[in-house]
């Protein structure tokens, strides 16, 4: 199943809500730019998992699912998760958590920035200028032990909460490396520390570990903020950020803020990165309230599918990936610009179907 040298698998997850939805255009899209490009192929490996598979047969995410996922070259997700079916303890089915912790993807990397006709809320002109990445981390922090907290006698409830300093060196060695990519972008090149660490020991040692890492990065700048006050500078100021690297519980978070501040949950696209594997998907889970309207915003879905390419051109030092990654995201830009096929989220009323082939039209 791995890939000779341009051939490469991609483990894919339709998912629940509208996953399929956003997910059988987005596979005809990687199609078409891997067939005009000539320089390499995908093979897509369909596999079971998610909220509905759960009600059907008890497994959420079944182990031969996770042996190929494994196995493939990367893993693209669309959403997963039904309000309606839960495990006993009330919580949701959500194994693209795990999958996060399983295959120790501890990079959660989530763009924001703007796009001209994509809706953004902030009114100053500044705004165009918004161009910042939240690195999240996705394996620790409060969903370290999300399957083991307690509720005693009906009276407390106890989460436990943990930071370890061989993750959060490899978490912080990314985003600094992540700068140093963006600032030979000619991007300012700037790292800051998200945390609570005023209050916290655990991110009080989180903020240790990052000085410390900084140390080996002197050419990019590094400092720290208080999560409070980054949810106001998001609003504020937010052209004024450059890469943020924050605990999983407060990525999450901010990850909306973010979507927020491009206009939509249907713009945000996302990465969960690790040593040696990786996962691509929406930030917007798969909101079961449009599913099967051929409403749903297929752009966050699109755009994970451009940062897959990227990954992979930048593992297998494919130039060809990593320009058809930058060919679908122009695209969508200028589509969303055009503001000819606008799904309802952003105001409009083009269906996923237009959505998508106003991106397919633009495609160089
Ligand atoms: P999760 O906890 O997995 O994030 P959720 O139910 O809290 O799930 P979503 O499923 O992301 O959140 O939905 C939140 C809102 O955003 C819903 O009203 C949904 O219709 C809308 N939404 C999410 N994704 C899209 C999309 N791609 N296009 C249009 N609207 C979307």
């Amino acid at each position: 199943m791995s890939s000779r040298s341009n051939s490469f698998t991609i483990a894919v997850f339709e998912g629940d809500g509208i996953g399929p939805e956003i997910t059988r255009p987005t596979l005809e899209l990687l199609e078409t730019v891997a067939r005009r490009s000539g320089a390499f192929d995908l093979t897509f490996d369909m596999l079971p998992a998610g909220a509905g598979h759960f009600r059907d047969t008890g497994a959420a995410l079944p182990a031969e699912s996770l042996d190929r996922a494994r196995a493939a070259d990367a893993i693209l997700l669309s959403a997963i998760g039904l309000h309606d079916v839960r495990y006993d303890d009330g919580t949701e089915i959500r194994p693209q958590v795990d999958l996060r912790i399983e295959l120790g993807l501890y990079a959660g990397v989530r763009p924001v920035r703007f796009f001209p006709g994509g809706g953004c809320p902030l009114a100053d002109p500044r705004a165009k200028d918004i161009d910042f990445v939240l690195v999240r981390e996705s394996t620790e922090g409060l969903f370290a032990h999300m399957h083991d907290g307690q509720v005693i006698d009906d009276r407390t409830a106890i989460e436990t909460f943990r930071i370890t300093r061989e993750t959060s060196e490899k978490l912080f060695d990314f985003a600094f490396g992540l700068a140093r990519r963006r600032g030979a972008n000619g991007r300012r090149a700037r790292v800051t520390c998200v945390d609570k660490a005023n209050i916290f020991r655990s991110f009080w040692f989180f903020r240790s570990i990052f000085r410390e890492r900084a140390a080996a990065f002197p050419d990019i700048e590094a400092d720290a903020a208080y999560v409070d006050a980054m949810a106001m500078w998001m609003v504020q100021r937010p052209w004024d950020l450059d890469v943020l690297v924050t605990e999983n519980m407060f990525g999450d978070i901010l990850s909306d803020l973010g979507a927020g501040i491009m206009g939509s949950l249907g713009l945000a696209p996302s990465a969960d990165i690790g040593d040696e594997h990786a996962v691509f998907q929406p930030c917007h889970g798969s909101a079961p309230d449009i599913a099967g309207e051929n409403a749903a915003n297929p752009i966050a879905m699109i755009l994970s599918a451009a940062m897959m390419l990227d990954w992979l051109g930048n593992k297998h030092d494919s130039g060809a990936m990593r320009e058809a990654a930058a060919g679908i995201e122009a695209a969508v830009d200028a589509t969303l610009a055009a503001r000819t096929a606008v799904t309802r989220d952003l105001g409009g009323t083009a269906s996923t179907g237009q959505s998508f082939q106003a991106v397919m039209d633009r495609l160089r």
